[in-house]
């Protein structure tokens, strides 16, 4: 009997248990831990930043980013159609009202169509920029690294300059990608912005279970998002309060599970890039199968991998394969509905969406965990192949 292939699962080779152990015997498990700290530190080493602040998790990185940015109630926000949901309802939860943007053939937002979208539908008034149809100032963007892919920050810079816009980049799932060409070359993913945001859930390139970090060079900005992740105390003794803070701060035993899964990273990357090579080269020169590859400024993560199903030339659609895949107890996903057609945004304004349509239908997220073995690896692509009509 064939075993169950799941499409992501966490891996726990190294010192994980050692440190959460270490955790648990010393009995600092709540936010005021030496892993904390060290998780903050060796983040920010990695990714090249001076600062990191450990949040709950990453929806709460955003939250407290766009709080940090100046952002409130009734500011419209450019954000892409193809993304986690999570990007967006943090902008409701500060009063901020959505603006979809299209995504370019790698997923990622298209910043050309962010630019056409200021030039024809917005206001410059020399200070702000307004919408013209709602009347609301546009304050910011926060591009996602989907699937480890970056988007063009370069352009985007470009934009935000002449426009004082806001930038926090959703690094969610890009950590360990790096930046290949252009002014960003060498660069870290969660540096590519004046903010960005990184989660640590279960699916995530490494996990602390549930988690998030904060990434900037800002150092007011930095202490004060530290003030507001940790309850706004201004007084440690008679518990003074001058700000609405968040209860956000990472504990020391998700820290601790961080700090061994980091030690891990640069090889899971690796890992990753293999197992998508290995599925790029079987199965992308079969009629109807491409893959999502990533593009020419990323050296990517390869977090998930984007298999287009085209029906037409493979015989089946997206769908019918996962259920193909189901029946051989291999686990695969379609990308998420898209952003502006779900219940809480359906009313929300869309700028041209095209692109992200068409993927919508078509894309497959095939296994894609760091412990996947060659056996089910070739599982899968065997799967994959005979279910072509
Ligand atoms: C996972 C994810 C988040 C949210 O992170 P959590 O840690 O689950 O809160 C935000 N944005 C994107 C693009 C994600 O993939």
């Amino acid at each position: 009997m064939d075993s169950f292939i799941p499409l992501s699962v966490p891996s726990f080779q190294g010192n994980e248990l050692k440190y959460v152990s270490n955790a648990v015997e010393t009995e600092w498990v709540s936010t005021a831990g030496s892993y904390v700290n060290d998780f903050e530190k060796k983040i920010a080493e990695y990714v090249g930043s001076k600062h990191s602040i450990s949040t709950v998790n990453g929806t709460a990185a955003l939250h407290i980013t766009l709080l940090e940015s100046g952002i409130s109630s009734g500011d419209e926000v450019i954000v892409p159609t193809v993304t986690f949901i999570a990007t967006i309802n943090v902008l409701r939860y500060i009063g901020a009202e959505p603006v979809f943007m299209d995504c370019t053939d790698d997923l990622t937002v298209d910043i050309k169509k962010v630019e056409k979208f200021i030039l024809n539908e917005c206001i410059w008034d020399g200070e702000k920029l307004i919408n013209k149809t709602s009347k609301n100032r546009v304050a910011a963007v926060i591009p996602v690294d989907i699937y480890g892919n970056f988007p063009d920050y370069e352009h985007l810079e470009s934009i935000s300059e002449k426009y004082k816009l806001k930038v926090i980049q959703d690094a969610a799932e890009s950590l360990g990608s790096h930046c290949i060409s252009g002014k960003y070359k060498n660069k870290k993913a969660g540096i590519l912005a004046p903010f960005g945001c990184l989660s640590f859930n279960g699916n995530k390139i490494i996990t602390t279970g549930g988690g998030g970090m904060i990434i900037t060079n800002d150092d007011q900005a930095a202490s004060h998002m530290k003030y507001l992740t940790t309850q706004a105390k201004d007084d440690p003794v008679y518990y003074k309060h001058n700000e609405v803070g968040f209860n956000y701060r990472m504990t020391n035993l998700q820290a601790a599970l961080g700090v061994a899964q980091l030690e891990k990273l640069d090889e899971y990357v690796e890992k990753k890039r293999y197992i998508f090579n290995r599925y790029n080269e079987k199965l992308s020169n079969i009629k109807g199968l491409s893959f999502i590859k990533e593009n020419e400024r990323t050296y990517s993560n390869y977090w998930f991998f984007s298999l287009v199903v085209n029906k037409e030339n493979f015989g089946i659609d997206r769908d019918q394969l996962m259920a193909y895949l189901q029946d051989k107890k291999i686990q695969t996903r379609p990308i998420w509905v898209l952003n502006h057609k779900q219940k809480p945004y359906k009313n929300c304004f869309a700028y041209e969406i095209e692109k992200a349509y068409y993927y919508y239908d078509k894309i497959l997220s095939l296994p894609c965990s760091v412990n996947l073995s060659d056996d089910d690896l070739g599982r899968v692509i065997g799967a994959v192949i005979s279910a072509k009509k």
